[in-house]
């Protein structure tokens, strides 16, 4: 069973349309992001980056580890997928966009459903992503549910 530490590894993707949101999001909450780890699709994770170490100089605080996989539509959904079904990340803010359709939209939908599947909480707006950081659970250490899939792994196929 996988528990929560109290610091967590928090993975954020934005769409083109939503890394304004993003940025602005995190500049938002950079006193509740440095303190854990950070996963990013590349380019939201450059701008990430960016955001919270212009913070963290103007108040003298040590920047949070950011790491960056490969962009979103060249792998990067896929790679952070891999990182849920390992137990390696602890929560997804992911802004996509409702607007507009992605040439890795079937990533997009595979990322929302293993995030479904393993449990983690999951934003995919700003003020679902607010509500998630400024929670109290944020802080502590939380074992999600995971269903028990053993049935289904001891499945007869007949072969
Ligand atoms: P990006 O990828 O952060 O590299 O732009 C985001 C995405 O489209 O999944």
């Amino acid at each position: 069973m996988k528990t929560f530490k109290q610091k967590k590894t928090i993975a954020l993707v934005a769409h083109d349309n939503r890394k304004v949101d993003m940025i602005e999001w995190a500049a938002y909450n950079w006193k509740e992001l440095v303190y854990h780890n950070l996963m990013c699709t590349g380019t939201t994770g450059k701008l990430v980056q960016e955001t919270l170490l212009q913070k963290c100089q103007e108040n003298d605080v040590i920047p949070p580890e950011v790491i960056r996989l490969k962009s979103g539509p060249l792998g990067g959904d896929q790679q952070l997928g891999a990182n849920i079904a390992e137990g390696k990340v602890d929560m997804l803010i992911f802004f996509w966009d409702p607007m507009q359709p992605q040439p890795h939209d079937v990533d997009v939908k595979a990322l929302l459903r293993i995030s479904t599947l393993y449990n983690i909480p999951v934003a995919t707006n700003r003020s679902t992503a607010d509500f998630i950081v400024s929670s109290k659970l944020f802080h502590e250490q939380y074992t999600p549910i995971i269903k028990d899939y053993s049935s289904y792994i001891m499945r007869d196929v007949n072969l």
